[in-house]
């Protein structure tokens, strides 16, 4: 019995060093999927090249799910139906908070499960989904902090019947030490992208940026990819 095994990409840093931790215990990329969501956030057309040429680089399955219309009533700095700006500044500034998408990551996490739990057959009797969420997260996105996802693995492993289960292996740790994982899996950080904003350069400011910026230099190497400041 082999396991299935899906990752579900932002494009970021942190769930593009996930697939690459995946693949290094599990090194079967034909048995891999990644899901990237369709959502009307001000970033999503970059973060989702940004997470193909991660799939396609890492050679696994690339899958898109349309979640355009689902959001519609969502309300948050960090859609295209909010007129306001991000937030500039550090991740873990009140100001952040205008980025929060309210359940954003247990809905995702849930709807790549049921897609996993329907398409689990005989050789595949067990689903992991890894996600990428990390401490840096929880100050300001409370369905990523550990107690939520420690609920919501359970939820998703009862209710599947224990075929489905979650695997946050960052839950504990912040960007620079993912950043450090990264770079000693030698993982391809000049495809990924981090910024909030709908520039195709990175910003260099806002919340998400500084975050990244201030990893690379803490762990002593140049970030690859270029910012506008
Ligand atoms: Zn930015």
């Amino acid at each position: 019995m082999s396991i299935k095994q899906a990752v579900l990409l932002s494009g970021g840093v942190d769930s593009m060093v996930a697939l690459a931790k995946l693949l290094t215990l599990y090194p079967e990329p034909q048995h891999v999927t990644t899901f990237s969501i369709k959502y009307p956030s001000k970033h999503n057309a970059l973060e989702r090249e940004a997470s193909e040429n991660i799939a396609t680089y890492f050679r696994v399955k690339f899958v898109e799910i349309d979640l355009t219309h689902v959001f519609a009533s969502f309300k948050s700095a960090l859609l295209t139906s909010s007129s306001k700006p991000i937030p500039e500044g550090h991740y873990e500034a009140e100001s952040m908070k205008d980025t929060v998408v309210p359940l954003r990551n247990f809905i995702f996490a849930t709807i790549i499960s049921g897609i996993l739990a329907s398409q689990l057959n005989n050789d595949d009797k067990i689903a992991q989904l890894w996600l990428g969420i990390h401490a840096g997260d929880h100050a300001i996105y409370p369905d990523c902090r550990q107690e939520a996802n420690s609920f919501l693995a359970r939820a998703i492993g009862e209710a599947t019947e224990n075929k489905v289960f979650l695997v946050t292996p960052f839950i504990n740790m912040d960007k620079i030490e993912i950043v450090r994982t990264g770079l000693s899996l030698a993982a391809p950080f000049k495809l990924t992208r981090t910024c909030y904003t709908d520039d195709p350069i990175a910003c260099g400011k806002c919340g998400s940026c500084t975050e990244r910026l201030e990893a690379f230099k803490t762990n002593g190497v140049l970030d690859p990819i270029a910012y506008r400041v």
